[in-house]
Order: C-alpha cells, then sequence, then structure tokens
C-alpha cells in the first residue's frame, strides 16, 4: 500500500522499547516502522525530529455526561480536550449521563447523542446497578466495553450496587469473559462515619477525607476481590488510592485471578495538604491521600502493580464546586484530567521520576488496550494497529493555564503549574486531529468502538491475542 502520512525522525516509544524509526501509514493504520535513514516517500511528511512519537493513550475513565447533563461537558468539549492531550480513544462511564446507561435503549439514546459530537475514537460502559441485572444482556449486545458498578452511593440515578447484585452480576459478566470495573468503598463505614462528622457540625475540607478512610477503600476491594474471584469474573478496580489496596490486588494477582487496576494523575500528584489549599476543586473519592500513601502509589506505578492511568475526567459548572466553600459535604466529588493526564505523567512521571518511556506507554495505552480487547488495533504501533499517534515535545515548558484548557468549565487542580511535555500533535486513524494547539478535527470524526457482544462483532485482526476481539460502527 502507498504511504500516504510519514512521520520522520522521531524516537518511537512503545511498551516494548524505544527507538528512531519513521512511522509510515496508510489507510489509517500503520503500516510499517521504517528505517530512519531512509528517505520518506508519502503524500504528507510530518516532522518529528526532536519529537517522541507514542501511541495514542487510551482513558478507560472518563465522565463526558452525555446526554442529560452536557451542560456539565458533553462529548464535544470532553472529546476535544482529550484530542488535546494526546487521548485518542476515551472508554466513558455510564454516569453522569441521564438516563445513566444500564440498558440497551440508554446505551442506544448514548450512541445516537455522541455520534454527532466526537472527534477521538470512543468505547461505552455499561452500569451494573440494584435494580438491571436483567438489562445486562442488552448491554452486551449492545456492544457495551465493560461494566461498571459503585459499592458506594453516588449521590447521582446511578443506584449502589449491593453485594447480591454484585453476586448476580459478576455470574452473568463471567459468561462473556467481561469486565467489572468497581468503584470500591464502604458504603456501610463511609455513611456513618459521615453521619458522625456531620452531627458534630464538621463541614471543613479535612472533614471528607476523614469521612473516606483508606480502610473505607481497602474494606471493599478485598470484598470486590472475593466475590469476583468466586464468580471468576474479570474485575477492574478504578481510581485506586491507596497502596494498600494495590498489594491486595497484586496478591491476588499472583494467585491466579484476573484482576487489573488504575489510578489516576490526582493520586500521583496531589495529597491531603493539597485538598486543604485547593478546597472543592480538589474534592474526589476516593479523597486524596497522606503523602506516604502518594509515594507507595508511584512505587506500584512502577513496578507494574498498577496496569493504567485514567483520568477519571468528572467535570462540573463552577456553581457545583463552589457551593462547597465553607461546607465540604455540598460540593461536586470529581476532578477533571483528560487533558493533562498525559503531559503530567510525562513531566513528572517521566522527566521527574525517571519513569520509562516503555512503562508511560504501558500505562497509558497499551494496557488499557488490552484489558478491553483493543490491542494490537489500538495500544500499539505495529503494522496494521489503528494509526492513532500522538507527537510529543518532551523539552518544552509550559503552564497549565485556563486558557489552555478545552472542558467547557476550565476547572483544574494543576492550575498555574509549570511543566515539561507537550503534545506537539495527535492524528487518530492517521488523520491530523490537533496540531498547533487548535484541535482540527471535526465532531463526528470519532467513531463508536463496540464490545465483543455485538450482534456484527467481528474475529480479530491478525495477529491479535485472544480477547483482541472489536468492532467499529
Ligand atoms: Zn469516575
Amino acid at each position: 500500500m502507498k504511504t500516504e502520512t510519514a512521520i520522520a525522525g522521531g524516537l518511537v516509544a512503545t511498551h516494548t522499547g524505544v527507538f528512531p524509526a519513521t512511522v509510515a501509514i496508510a489507510g489509517g493504520r500503520v503500516v510499517g516502522l521504517v528505517d530512519p535513514a531512509e528517505r520518506p516517500d508519502a503524500g504528507e511528511v510530518i516532522d518529528a525530529r526532536n519529537r517522541l512519537v507514542l501511541p495514542g493513550c487510551i482513558d478507560p475513565h472518563v465522565h463526558f455526561n452525555e446526554p442529560g447533563r452536557t451542560h456539565w461537558e458533553g462529548f464535544e468539549t470532553g472529546s476535544m480536550s482529550a484530542a488535546a492531550g494526546g487521548v485518542t480513544t476515551v472508554i466513558e462511564m455510564p454516569l453522569n449521563a441521564n438516563p445513566p446507561t444500564i440498558d440497551a435503549g440508554a446505551f442506544a439514546l448514548k450512541v445516537d447523542a455522541v455520534r454527532p459530537r466526537a472527534v477521538v475514537d470512543y468505547a461505552l460502559w455499561g452500569g451494573l446497578v440494584t435494580d438491571n441485572v436483567e438489562a445486562l444482556e442488552g448491554l452486551h449486545r449492545a456492544g457495551a466495553m465493560g461494566y461498571k458498578a459503585f459499592m458506594i452511593d453516588t449521590g447521582t440515578e446511578f443506584a449502589r450496587a449491593d453485594d447480591g447484585v454484585l453476586w448476580d452480576g459478576m455470574a452473568r459478566i463471567a459468561r462473556w469473559d467481561a469486565v467489572l470495573g468497581v468503584h470500591a468503598e464502604s458504603n456501610d463505614i463511609a455513611l456513618r462515619l459521615r453521619a458522625r462528622l456531620e452531627g458534630a457540625g464538621r463541614r471543613d475540607v479535612r472533614a471528607w477525607a476523614e469521612s473516606r478512610p483508606p480502610e473505607v477503600e481497602l474494606e471493599a476491594i478485598q470484598r470486590a476481590l472475593f466475590l469476583a474471584g468466586a464468580s471468576r469474573c474479570r474485575l477492574h478496580i478504578v481510581h485506586l488510592s491507596t497502596p494498600n489496596g494495590g498489594s491486595c490486588i497484586a496478591s491476588a494477582r499472583s494467585a491466579g485471578q484476573r484482576v487489573t487496576v488504575e489510578t489516576c494523575p490526582h493520586y500521583l500528584l496531589l495529597d491531603e495538604e493539597a485538598a486543604q489549599t485547593l478546597g472543592p476543586v480538589a474534592k474526589c473519592a476516593p479523597p486524596l491521600r497522606p503523602r506516604a500513601a502518594v509515594d507507595g502509589l508511584w512505587r506500584q506505578v512502577f513496578d507494574g502493580t498498577i496496569d493504567c492511568m485514567a483520568s477519571d475526567h468528572s467535570p462540573c459548572p463552577p456553581e457545583e464546586k463552589a457551593r462547597g466553600d465553607g461546607d465540604i459535604w455540598a460540593a461536586w466529588g470529581g476532578i477533571t484530567g483528560v487533558q493533562t493526564l498525559l503531559p503530567l505523567m510525562l513531566s513528572e512521571g517521566v522527566r521527574r521520576r525517571g519513569l520509562p518511556l516503555e512503562r508511560l506507554v504501558a500505562l497509558t495505552s497499551t494496557n488499557a488496550a488490552r484489558i478491553f480487547g483493543l490491542y494490537p488495533r489500538k495500544g500499539g504501533l505495529m503494522p496494521g494497529s489503528d494509526a492513532d499517534v500522538v507527537i510529543v515535545d518532551p523539552n518544552r515548558e509550559w503552564t497549565i493555564s485556563a486558557d489552555r484548557l478545552l472542558y467547557r468549565h476550565r476547572q483544574t487542580p494543576y492550575l498555574g503549574w509549570r511543566i515539561t511535555g507537550w503534545v506537539d500533535r495527535v492524528l487518530v486513524r492517521g488523520r491530523t486531529v490537533f496540531a498547533d494547539g487548535e484541535v482540527v478535527a471535526s465532531p463526528g470524526s470519532g467513531r463508536l468502538i463496540r464490545g465483543p457482544g455485538h450482534a456484527d462483532a467481528t474475529a480479530p485482526s491478525t495477529g491479535a491475542p485472544s480477547g483482541g476481539r472489536r468492532k467499529e460502527a
């Protein structure tokens, strides 16, 4: 096939190595990694000298709130922010949209709403809630990429799954060998602590963290591991905040259980002292942790305990944060971050802490692709992979400021951070979607990736590992 685009002169990093190469692209796919000494013969040559060339990031945990709460974000601004951050595929969560994505009808509604808006590729989580175990089959057939459950009340229309619901849901999800993503915090313990704190008149920022201490997460992780182990259901623990939780997951894994785990930049870069200074903008669940926990999590990012980085991009209008000034319980709990995920990991992980580039790529792209059956179409730069590429200037310094952010509401706890590592250009399936600080893709150019339960699901592409099933709409 004739090469349409060549990304030349850069240092390519994948999860297995870092080497100079020209990335040759045709028909939206990578067709070869070529000796950089060869003069590229292509319609378009992208100059990547002094640049890193990485597989596009896959963010498995974003809330874009489409449909029903698009005044909070929406897929258009959400996916534009993703593109600007080097995220070429998002897997979007079933809550904070209204209706929540808990049956086939809601899934179809969401697809219709999102299709004309996305500028990056996307897949959708379905939800496992109190009363929808019978609806999971419909979600599976509609192409849900995984299922999400909360062990703790969400304070939204997305209901918590108690142990009985988890038990039944896991049995079904295990039949399809799909993944259950779990928000692991103990409802009983957290509710009791909160009631006591509120009863004592506490409304300060620290009360939020005191109502959800590390044990609240640890207890729920262990229970989720037990239930999933007994059901033989693949488990993915979302937004891990405590290294003790990571250790439990590592033990279960070494005993043969299929469990994966993600953490978020805010659990690595902010701590409970920062939460004090920042106030409601840094309110999240689980809460930010003491410094020792943060250091422990970094070790697990390095040693492979943690599989992937997710933003848990969870935006809201400014007033939803402002109402927490003086009453932390009243603030929305969620932190934005899809646009800053990769730049922060480049700056604070690779540059400051020496995170190897191979590990960065595994954390931000390859491992998520593997967990969700997208590899090697996504998550790599081998011949046949979608040409989802991020070109990064690893030496450019910049300051995170509101005017750089493309979120509908330009809030971030990282305001004013001076960081090193700049997303220069981003390609989705061979087309440039972001360059020179601007999104250049048109809404609707992002494609839906349906999970393997969809009626038209195809066999893995050549060379795909088992589980590499994937379907494009
Ligand atoms: Zn979330």
